[in-house]
């Protein structure tokens, strides 16, 4: 019988023990066995920190996300190993899909959105620069770097795909190495999909470790600059949090745990409206996919109470469609549990739910297609209706294919019962009557992380309660553990210090690779247009003009594009403006000029102008007012797959009497050679 290997300190390690066995949900044969014993954990999370983290630090954000697409390629060239493993816990094809390419896609969402939102660079600039002295030679600059420590990502057993990729990929970009521990019961799948992530050879070592098994002593050898991002159930969280070393070093710590997530179906809903036919269709999908074992399931479905018969009646005759069994066989909907002590203990809360709750759907006789209810961990999906005061629906979780439906009278009474599920990951809002659905997502947003409105409008298109997408923050407050994971940048943004520093401007331009307002500019000879990314230095700066705006100027701008607006045209009305006091010129003629003044004509190094930002016109020009333009490199981006880069330029205009009439950044794409 195999044993599930580890990889620490650079290699893969066989556990020194027989290990505990592994089952097939859908046959119960053994599959594997697990242990840790034998591993040094010390020396693994001190191999991450001396190895693996100097190596992902020597590379930019962009060839972190070079190397993050290249890994979500491979794996996707490889996935039928995976594919096949996952089925034995109990997995249907369209589960698998969940996880395994849901798992590439977290890779490749967040490659292609680190190389739009985050400099090729190591350091991050967190928001703008603050002045913080009247002469402007003091100022302060947020910046993130990456934690010097490694990412201890402890998973749970119902996504072994997903939950690590989801996981590894923000801390990969931040430059941040991981050691994943899986849930043992399905850590088989985790261990195929880092031997097929090593083997694709694009990681940098140490970068990327395994620990299959118990975690042993693991957290006692945290320090101060890791992290602990964990996935699993309230009590282990609790248990985890406050580990003797996670509290002493103040260890970042994000969890994500069981949540009582909700649906909630509007009152305008009535049965023949598509708000009702896809309420009922969504939590049949939410009780089956993965046979119910998602952290963002629907467990409560809080229904108007005089639409509760009929929700029931439609779910339950959905759910009698629900083809139960072997994941192999294609007319299989919905699996198997991860293993037969899942299922009991999805027994055990059933029970407890069932105190005050009578039963819909689920307690017949079970039909499965090529598969033995004895062996494999099937089981009924199962609806339940409970009384508007049942205290279980709001504090016990079914970790399997279990839903309780609930009555609600008004809004009020829909967002507090919403709330007592005190705290969840998801929750959806079925209606198209948009004044309900305003009064309930702001009154159950304190409580969510996430939160769904479905309607006839954005079905088609909706990806669905239960899942998590990686440009959306996932976690959720209280009892889902109080954690933020993915939600884009924000989640790599966890696995890096945020720092303010203070110092002159010609400090801070240095420290953060960017030209800032007050340090030096270089005026040479050579027009900056002219010069290659290779050769443009940051500062490089050309001042052009004056040039002179007269009346006939704003006269023929406005006849020529048609904006005649009066404080432009008519004397009379623009001496009654507040700002003005008389005619001034288009705000787009200041810039038009000033492009006319900066640019270098002839064909060169500068490919394109791809936008402006931060527009602002500060003061009014007035007809003979003289412009002269400022524009000096303020960023320079060279794109890691192209001959060119971005160029992000400063420009400032000013008049006569040096006052800044606008400013802003000019965008443009310049060639590297
Ligand atoms: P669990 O029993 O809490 O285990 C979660 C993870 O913690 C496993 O990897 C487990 O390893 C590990 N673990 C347990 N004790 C530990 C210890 N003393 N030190 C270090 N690690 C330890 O949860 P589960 O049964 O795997 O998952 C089901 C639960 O997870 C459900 O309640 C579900 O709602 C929740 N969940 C939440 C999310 C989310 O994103 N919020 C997602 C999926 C699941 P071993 O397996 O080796 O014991």
């Amino acid at each position: 019988m195999s044993l599930l290997r580890s990889y620490v300190s650079g290699g893969w390690h066989t556990p020194t023990a027989e290990g505990a066995p592994l089952h097939d949900a859908v046959t119960g044969e053994e599959i594997a066995r697990i242990s840790s014993a034998g591993i040094d954990m010390g020396a693994a999370l001190a191999y991450g920190r001396s190895v693996g983290g100097p190596a992902l630090r020597e590379l930019t954000f962009h060839q972190r996300a070079q190397l993050l697409k290249a890994l979500g390629l491979y794996l996707k060239e490889h996935k039928a190993e995976l594919y096949a493993l996952s089925a034995r816990s109990g997995a249907t094809r369209s589960d698998s899909w969940i996880d395994i390419d849901g798992g590439f896609g977290v890779l490749l969402g967040y490659a292609s959105k680190a190389k739009r939102e985050l400099p090729n660079d190591k350091v991050y600039v967190d928001g703008a620069v603050e002045p913080l002295g009247r002469g402007g030679t003091f100022v302060g600059q947020h910046i993130c770097t990456p934690l010097r420590g490694v990412a201890v990502q402890i998973n749970a057993f119902n996504f072994p795909m997903w939950g690590p990729l989801e996981k590894f990929a923000p801390a990969f970009i931040a430059g941040v190495p991981s050691l994943i521990k899986p849930a043992s019961q399905t850590a088989y799948v985790t261990e195929k999909l880092v031997e097929l992530m090593l083997a694709s050879g694009l990681l940098p070592e140490g970068s990327l470790q395994l620990v299959c098994g118990s975690a042993g002593d693991l957290l006692d050898h945290l320090t101060p600059q890791d992290l602990v991002g964990f996935t699993g159930s309230a009590s282990t969280a609790q248990h985890l949090r406050t580990h003797q070393a996670v509290i002493r070093s103040s260890v970042r710590f994000n969890a994500e745990a069981d949540s009582l997530n909700c649906s909630i179906l509007g009152p305008d809903a009535v049965a023949g409206t598509p708000e009702f036919d896809l309420f009922v269709g969504q939590l049949v999908t939410e009780m089956t996919t993965k046979a119910g074992q998602k952290c963002t399931a629907i467990r409560r479905a809080l229904v108007p109470a005089s639409l509760m018969d009929a929700v029931a009646e439609a779910t339950a005759a959905k759910l009698a469609e629900v083809v139960i069994g072997n994941p192999a066989d294609k007319s299989v909907k919905m699996g198997a549990l991860a293993g037969l002590e899942q299922r009991e203990e999805v027994r055990r809360s059933l029970k407890a739910l069932q105190e005050n709750a009578s039963v819909v759907y689920g307690d017949g006789a079970l039909s499965l297609v090529d598969a033995d209810a004895e062996r494999g961990a099937f089981m009924s999906p199962m609806l339940l209706r409970a009384a508007a005061d049942a205290v279980q629906p709001h504090e016990v979780e079914a970790f399997g294919p279990v839903s309780t439906l609930m009555p609600y009278d008004s809004v009020e009474d829909a967002v507090e019962l919403a709330a007592r599920g005190a705290g969840s990951l998801v929750g959806s809002i079925v209606s198209a009557d948009t004044d309900f659905v305003r009064d309930v997502v702001i009154g159950v947003a304190p409580w969510h992380g996430r939160l769904l409105v479905l309607d006839r409008d954005d079905a088609g298109e909706s990806t669905g309660h239960g899942s998590p997408l990686p440009m959306l923050v996932h976690g959720g407050p209280g009892r889902a553990g109080g954690g933020e994971e993915m939600g884009g940048m924000r989640g790599v943004l966890h696995h890096m210090q945020r720092t303010a520093v203070q110092g002159s401007p010609k400090t801070l331009a240095a420290v953060t690779n960017r030209w800032v307002t007050g340090a030096p500019r270089t005026e040479d000879a050579v027009h900056p247009f002219r010069k290659t990314l290779a050769e443009l230095r940051l500062g490089d700066t050309v001042v052009a003009g004056p040039r002179e705006v007269t009346l006939e100027d704003i006269e023929h701008f406005a006849s020529f594009t048609g904006d005649t607006f009066y404080a432009h045209m008519d004397s009379e009305a623009a001496a009654a403006n507040p700002f003005f006091g008389g005619r001034v010129a288009h705000g787009y003629l200041v810039v038009s000029f000033a492009a006319g003044l900066f640019v270098s004509p002839e064909p060169g190094p500068v490919l394109a102008n791809y936008g402006l930002e931060n527009l602002r016109f500060v003061t009014p020009t007035f007809p003979g007012d003289l412009l002269t333009v400022t524009l000096t490199a303020k960023q320079i981006t060279p794109r890691e797959d192209q001959e060119y880069g971005e160029v992000r330029w400063d420009a400032d205009v000013t008049n006569q009497k040096g006052e800044s009439v606008a400013r802003y950044d000019v965008l443009t794409l310049v060639a590297k050679h």
